[in-house]
């Protein structure tokens, strides 16, 4: 016998001695050196092994116990190898997707936009990324006005909001606190353009009346486009950076971007605006770099 089934078997042994409730007694309940013949009885000495192990902070061996009994009391034969394998590899993939999820918004995390941005981007991949960062306006006025918990909700819904209309291929990522990232592949700088300037519709025309009836939300963004052959992310990073930035500058609630002369423009109704300021082409904006500022 090995050291873990003696070990084991000691346990089961102590667990029946000192269990307040052991089985009632009759044909299920034989003494120690006769195996019960109900599943349910000896689900009970695996469930009475297993708090001993816990005990014992064997707590591997005690989830074994706990889980022959769930198969005893469940009637249902032991896994074979295949369906175990089938199981780890699920279980793998889920801990993979949420090691990729911001655990507020269910939205992409940081860290998988990063990943994703390098591989878009990487060396041999022609296509061209237009990388736009939407940060939400005034966004601290509605922590202080409603607290932290219903700014929370905003978020939540925001990404919702931020997704509805991406195209195929794109994806939405929490860049940290109040800013979000839309990764927009393989589209023309106008398409790219027009999905931001949709995602700021939605958000301008969302009614968020069932979080409060006076709410009303925007966002400004900033689209800065990979050219092909470039793989610089935080080139990237900073150009729609210094672009959010602009937009803010520029009135808030609007998408700017460059024209193909590198001039910055607001899309659609906003393009009207006065007094758009104009940074130079690989500025950074003013003030902490974005890197300092995400969370
Ligand atoms: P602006 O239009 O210039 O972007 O103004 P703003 O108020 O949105 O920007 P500011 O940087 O002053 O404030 C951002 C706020 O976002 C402050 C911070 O507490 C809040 N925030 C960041 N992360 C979270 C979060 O996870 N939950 C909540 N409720 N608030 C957050
Ligand atoms: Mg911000
Ligand atoms: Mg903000």
């Amino acid at each position: 016998m090995t050291d873990t089934a003696w070990t084991v078997r000691r346990l089961v042994r102590s667990a029946r001695r000192v269990d307040p409730s052991p089985p009632a007694p009759g044909p299920d309940t034989p003494g120690d050196d006769v195996a019960p013949a109900s599943p349910a009885a000896r689900a009970a000495l695996h469930t009475a092994a297993a708090e001993r192990l816990a005990e014992h902070r064997r707590y591997e061996q005690a989830y074994l116990h706990l889980r022959e009994a769930v198969r005893l009391l469940h009637g249902i034969s032991a896994p074979s190898p295949a369906d175990e394998l089938d199981r780890l590899r699920r279980e793998h993939a889920e801990a993979r997707e949420q090691s990729r999820r911001d655990s507020l918004t269910a939205s992409y995390n940081r860290r998988y936009l990063d990943e994703r941005l390098i591989d878009l981007l990487a060396a041999g991949t022609d296509l061209p990324v237009c990388l736009a960062l939407a940060d939400i306006d005034h966004f601290k006025l509605v922590n202080d006005t409603h607290g932290h918990p219903f700014g929370d909700r905003v978020l939540q819904r925001m990404v919702l909001e931020l997704g509805r209309a991406l195209p195929p291929g794109a994806f939405c990522a929490r860049y940290g606190g109040e800013e979000f990232a839309l990764v927009l592949p393989g589209l023309t700088a106008e398409e790219g353009v027009a999905a931001c300037e949709t995602a700021r519709e939605n958000v301008a025309a969302h009614d968020w009346s069932d979080l409060h009836p006076d709410l009303r939300m925007t966002i400004s963004i900033g689209v800065a486009r990979s050219r092909p052959g470039d793989d610089d992310v935080e080139a990237l990073v900073t150009e729609a950076d210094v672009l959010l930035y602009t937009a803010k500058q520029a009135g808030r609630n609007a998408v700017a971007h460059r024209d193909a002369d590198g001039r910055v423009t607001l899309a659609g109704a906003a393009a009207g605006r006065r007094s758009i300021p104009q940074p130079e082409q690989g500025a950074s904006r003013p003030g902490p770099p974005a890197s300092a500022r995400a969370e």
